[in-house]
């Protein structure tokens, strides 16, 4: 769970980790109104949970709550990479010496955790990373030792930040260290950590993502959550118990077991398709769970074919079959769906879909077949759009 920059801002603060002082505004007005309870300049930042806001023209100054009102009625509603601005962060504004860039990871092809600090921040770490890799100071530290001075003490010299930022950061450091582990994050990332004109060490930005399987001893995850917003898909995907990701292609995937499912996502890239999503049903198949899969799948507009790729272990084939005719005659499915049935009484299976036959339902005996016949679909659906549209222009 990616965290917005304030909510980032708001647990980092619990660790005494020094941040700006700041409120969340929805509206132009509330945002002139926090302006003026922090007087002077300050800075309108667009919260949505996703990086480069500066470029995109998220992030802008105000001297004056009359200019944060325009300057707050400009970001609200921004696009910003597909993600819609609801609220805005207003900021005092401090003047900026340095910027730098910190973090901490899990590395998990070491087994540790990883701090990284750079005196080159503001930008991309990862274009740092490829133009100037010795830039950035990268530190192991063993989860069962924890952190200790000399970690943050390697991490500040190793990245050659001012001698006048040294202090505070070693201070800082240990603080971001301690909220990633008690957290339970998976990433804290200050891009930049600042040093101001006046000497002293703040995180501007805070990036912050948690890790969900911990959520059952953080209670307040639930409430960090309330303010994200779930795609509509996922939202109905979850209720139904339906294991979903939405993707970015046209060809809808059912299957069962995760490892089924995501070697079905590669066989439909090899056969020339994109998938539209992940979505695995699990160890059921009843008429109920493949409705509510075809429904989720359905739902999104750009979907033009579907691909039910099932292997019949403890879960039979025929009881599949008896689902999908069950789920075809509750729904009215407008896009081409093509079943591959193995395993456990596949051949009745196929015979029942073979003996029920509906005008979308096409069979495959293979995986490759399958897949190579839901892409033909879906690219030959995806054409007959474009020729009517060609026909009417
Ligand atoms: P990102 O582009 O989404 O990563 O947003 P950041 O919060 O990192 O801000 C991008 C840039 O905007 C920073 O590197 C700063 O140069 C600038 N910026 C952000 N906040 C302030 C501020 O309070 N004062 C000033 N002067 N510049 C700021
Ligand atoms: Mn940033």
């Amino acid at each position: 769970m990616d965290l917005f920059e304030y909510q980032g801002k708001e647990v980092l603060r619990k660790f005494d980790v020094p941040v700006p002082e700041g409120r969340v505004a929805t509206t132009p007005e509330e945002a002139a109104e926090a302006a003026r309870g922090l007087g002077g300049k300050v800075v309108i930042k667009a919260q949505v949970q996703v990086g480069g806001r500066g470029k995109a023209g998220g992030i802008q100054l105000a001297d004056s709550p009359e200019q944060a009102r325009e300057m707050a009625d400009k970001i609200l509603g921004m696009d910003i990479k597909g993600h819609t601005v609801k609220r805005v962060l207003v900021e005092r504004a401090g003047d900026i010496k340095e910027e730098y860039y910190c973090s901490f990871l899990l590395d998990r092809s070491e087994r540790k955790f990883l701090g990284m600090m750079s005196a080159k921040g503001g930008i991309d770490i990862e274009e740092v990373a490829e133009t100037d890799p010795d830039a950035i100071a990268r530190v192991h530290i063993d989860p069962l030792y924890g952190m200790s001075d000399f970690h943050a003490r390697r991490m500040v010299f190793g990245s050659g930040i001012a001698e006048a930022a040294r202090k505070d950061a070693i201070a800082l450091l240990p603080k971001l260290f301690k909220a990633f582990v008690e957290l339970d994050a998976s990433l804290v990332e200050v891009n930049p950590l600042i040093l101001t004109c006046e000497g002293r060490v703040v995180a501007l930005d805070a990036k912050v993502s948690l890790d969900e399987s911990a959520a059952y001893r953080h209670p307040f995850f639930d409430e960090l959550k309330s303010a994200h917003e779930i795609p509509e898909q996922e939202r109905f995907a979850k209720e139904r118990g339906l294991n979903f990701i939405k993707l970015d292609g046209d060809v809808g995937i059912i299957g069962n077991g995760a490892g089924l499912v995501m070697s079905t996502l590669d066989v439909v890239k090899a056969a020339g398709g994109e998938p539209a999503n992940f979505l695995d049903v699990g160890g059921g198949a009843g008429a109920e769970l493949l409705s509510s899969a075809l429904e989720v799948i359905t739902s999104n507009p750009e979907v033009k074919s579907v691909l039910i790729n099932i292997f019949g272990g403890i879960t039979r084939c025929d009881l599949v079959a008896e689902g999908i005719i069950d789920a075809l005659n509750r729904l009215d499915v407008k896009v081409p769906i093509v079943v591959r049935l193995d395993g456990t009484n596949a051949e009745q299976g196929r015979k029942m879909l073979a003996d029920a036959p509906h005008p979308k339902l096409v069979t495959a005996e293979t995986m490759l077949g399958a897949a190579e016949k839901a892409v033909e679909l879906s690219q030959a659906t995806g054409s007959a759009v474009a020729q009517t549209k060609g026909g009417a222009a």
